[in-house]
C-alpha cells in the first residue's frame, strides 16, 4: 500500500472542502484535498446557483443575512470570474403580504443588505416576464454563481500552492495515533486501489456525510440531517435578474438565471440518506405551480431538466430540544475541544456563498490548536481566472466564437462550446469521463440535453485520447444514462418531442444498444 504525506488532509471536494484546502495551501500547509467522486459533485453541484445578497434571510434570520452580504462582497472581489452579475429582485405577487415589504426594508437595514425600493413599472421594464400584478418591487445585490467553475478554480489555486486534489478518492477509514487522528485510508473509486494518507491534521468538510466521517474517528455523535431540495431548469432566460418572492422563505420562491437557462426552486423535505436524490413526481407539479406566480406561463416553458441536491442541516446532539436544534447556520466542530479527539476539526452547514468564511473558520480553528500563528488570505487574493475582477457574462461564449467561427467548430451549440476548448480540457483534466466534462464546460447541459453534443464529444474523445471504441462507447452510454436521469420526470410537451429526437439520433442512427463496451459494466 503506497503512503503519502500532507500536513493537512481536506475530506470533501465540494465548495467548503476546496475552500478549506485553497485556505490552507495560501498559509503555506503542505495540503491533500480527496473527494470521493468528481469536485462539486455533492451538494455544492446540486444548488439552486444563487450568490446570496442575504435578503432572503433579513427578517428570518438575521446574522444569517450578514454573513451573506458579506461574503457576496469578498467573492465579487476574489472570484469574480466565476459570478454573473444579474442582480436580483424581490417582489411582492399577489399572494405575499406586501407588508412584508416593510420589514423587508427593515431587515435589510439591520444587516447591511443595500436594497432600493423600486416601481412596479420599473421592475416590469427590467423582466417583463414577471406577474403583471406584483404590488412591490425592490433591488438587491444577488447574482448568479458557477460552483463548478468555483471548485475548479479553487483546485488551479490549491495545485498552484504545492497541494493535491485527488478526485475519485474516498476515505474509508480515519487513522488514529493516540487521542489525535493522524490521517486517513483511503480508495480509488475507479481502480479500487488502496492508499494511506499520513496527515498531522484532519479537516472534515464532507457536507451531508460528515457525520459518517466523524464516525469514522470514534465521534459517533455528529448528527447531519439531510433536506432534500428539487430544482427545475426552463430552456430559456425567463428572466435576467434573480427574481425572489418578498415573504417568508418558502418553496419555488426563486428564479434564477444560470448561462442560457432559468432555475426555479427549490424544496426542503426531510430524507433519510444524503445519496437520496431523487424526485417525486408531486414535487415536480407543486415547484411549477409555484413558479407560475412569479412569471405566469411559466408552466408551459419547456422543463429541460429535474433534480435534487441534499442541504446539510447539524443537529447537536449535545443539545436539548429535537428541531430546534437543527441548524441552518454552518457548524464548526473542534473535536479536541468537544470529544478530546485532537488533530481533528468538522465544518458543516451553512451556504455556498459561505463557503469561504466557513474555511476560514475551520482553518483558523486548525491553526489555533497547532499553535501557529498563519493569517488567512482568502479574502484579499482573487481566485486563479479571477486577477482581472471580471463577470462572466451570458454572451462570454459566443463573443469568443463570433471571434473566428471558421477555425474552431462548435461541437455542443446549446453551450457554445468549441472542439479547441473540449480538447484542451481533456488535456488538462486527464478525464475520459463525459459526464466530468460536463461539470468543466456545462456540454450537453443545454435545451438539447446532450442531444447533439454527445456523440461528437465521444467521437473526439477516440481519437483525441485514443480511447478505443468500446471505451468511448462506455463514456457516452454512461452520460446519456445521467443526462437521462433528470429528464424523465419532467417529459412532456417540447421536451418530450426533444427526448424522442434524441433517442431517434442514438437509437435509431447510431444504434446505441448494441455499441461494443468490452469489459465495461453497463451504467
Ligand atoms: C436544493 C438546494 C439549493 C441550494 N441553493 C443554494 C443557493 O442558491 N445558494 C447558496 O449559497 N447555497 C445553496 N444551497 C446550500 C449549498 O449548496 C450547500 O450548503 C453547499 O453546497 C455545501 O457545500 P459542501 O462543500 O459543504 O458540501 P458538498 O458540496 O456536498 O461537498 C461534500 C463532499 O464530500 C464528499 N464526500 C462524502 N463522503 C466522502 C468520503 N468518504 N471521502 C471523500 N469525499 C467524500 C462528497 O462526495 C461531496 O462532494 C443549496 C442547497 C440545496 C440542497
Amino acid at each position: 500500500m503506497t503512503t503519502r504525506q500532507a500536513q493537512v488532509l481536506v475530506v470533501g471536494g465540494g465548495a467548503t472542502g476546496a475552500g478549506v484546502a485553497w485556505d490552507a495551501a495560501l498559509r503555506g500547509y503542505q495540503t491533500v484535498l480527496v473527494e470521493r467522486v468528481d469536485l462539486a459533485q455533492g451538494t455544492s453541484g446540486r444548488f439552486h446557483g444563487l450568490l446570496h445578497s442575504g435578503g432572503r434571510y433579513v427578517v428570518k434570520d438575521r446574522p444569517a443575512a450578514v454573513e451573506c452580504i458579506q461574503e457576496n462582497g469578498i467573492l465579487r472581489r476574489v472570484a469574480a470570474a466565476t459570478i454573473e452579475d444579474t442582480g436580483g429582485l424581490f417582489v411582492s405577487t399577489p399572494e405575499d403580504d406586501v407588508a412584508y415589504g416593510d420589514e423587508f426594508l427593515t431587515g435589510c437595514a439591520a444587516a447591511g443588505v443595500p436594497v432600493s425600493e423600486i416601481t412596479t413599472t420599473q421592475a416590469l421594464r427590467r423582466e417583463p416576464r414577471i406577474n403583471p400584478a406584483i404590488r412591490r418591487a425592490f433591488e438587491v445585490p444577488d447574482a448568479s454563481i458557477d460552483a463548478w467553475k468555483l471548485t475548479q478554480a479553487l483546485a488551479a489555486g490549491i495545485a498552484e500552492h504545492g497541494g493535491t486534489v485527488l478526485t475519485y478518492h474516498e476515505v474509508v477509514d480515519l487513522r488514529r495515533d493516540g487521542e489525535d487522528v493522524a490521517g486517513a485510508q483511503v480508495r480509488d473509486t475507479r481502480t479500487g486501489e488502496e492508499s494511506e494518507i499520513e496527515a498531522a491534521f484532519v479537516i472534515n468538510a464532507a457536507g451531508a456525510w460528515a457525520g459518517r466521517i466523524a464516525a469514522l474517528a470514534g465521534i459517533d455523535d455528529v448528527t447531519i440531517v439531510p433536506g432534500r431540495g428539487i430544482m427545475i431548469a426552463l430552456n430559456h432566460r425567463l428572466v435576467n435578474t434573480v427574481v425572489n418572492r418578498c415573504t417568508m422563505p418558502a418553496d419555488g420562491d426563486i428564479l434564477v438565471p444560470i448561462r442560457t437557462v432559468s432555475v426555479i426552486g427549490t424544496t426542503d423535505v426531510a430524507a433519510r440518506d444524503p445519496d437520496d436524490v431523487s424526485v417525486a413526481q408531486e414535487e415536480v407539479d407543486a415547484m411549477l405551480r409555484s413558479g407560475e406566480v412569479l412569471v405566469p406561463g411559466l408552466r408551459e416553458a419547456r422543463a429541460l431538466r429535474v433534480w435534487a441536491g441534499v442541504r446539510p442541516l447539524f443537529r447537536d446532539a449535545r443539545a436539548t430540544g429535537s428541531d430546534r436544534d437543527i441548524s441552518r447556520a454552518h457548524a464548526l466542530l473542534d473535536h479536541a475541544a468537544r470529544d478530546g479527539v485532537g488533530r481533528f476539526v468538522t465544518i458543516t452547514g451553512g451556504k455556498l456563498t459561505t463557503y469561504r468564511l466557513m474555511a476560514q473558520q475551520a482553518v483558523d480553528a486548525m491553526v489555533r490548536q497547532l499553535g501557529d500563528e498563519r493569517p488567512c488570505r482568502t479574502a484579499e487574493r482573487p481566485l486563479p481566472g479571477s486577477e482581472n475582477g471580471d463577470y462572466y457574462a451570458v454572451d462570454t461564449r459566443l463573443h469568443a466564437h463570433e471571434t473566428d467561427v471558421t477555425r474552431d467548430p462548435l461541437v455542443c451549440e446549446c453551450e457554445m462550446i468549441p472542439r479547441g476548448r473540449l480538447e484542451r480540457a481533456l488535456r488538462e483534466t486527464g478525464t475520459v469521463n463525459l459526464d466530468d466534462i460536463r461539470r468543466v464546460l456545462r456540454l450537453g447541459m443545454g435545451p438539447c440535453q446532450g442531444g447533439f453534443c454527445t456523440f461528437r464529444a465521444a467521437g473526439i474523445l477516440h481519437e483525441v485520447d485514443r480511447l478505443d471504441a468500446a471505451a468511448a462507447s462506455h463514456s457516452l452510454l454512461a452520460f446519456l444514462q445521467e443526462r437521462w436521469r433528470g429528464t424523465w420526470p419532467i417529459l412532456h410537451g417540447d421536451q418530450l418531442r426533444q427526448a424522442r429526437l434524441d433517442d431517434w439520433i442514438y437509437q435509431g442512427v447510431l444504434d446505441a444498444e448494441h455499441l461494443p463496451e468490452a469489459g465495461v459494466a453497463r451504467a
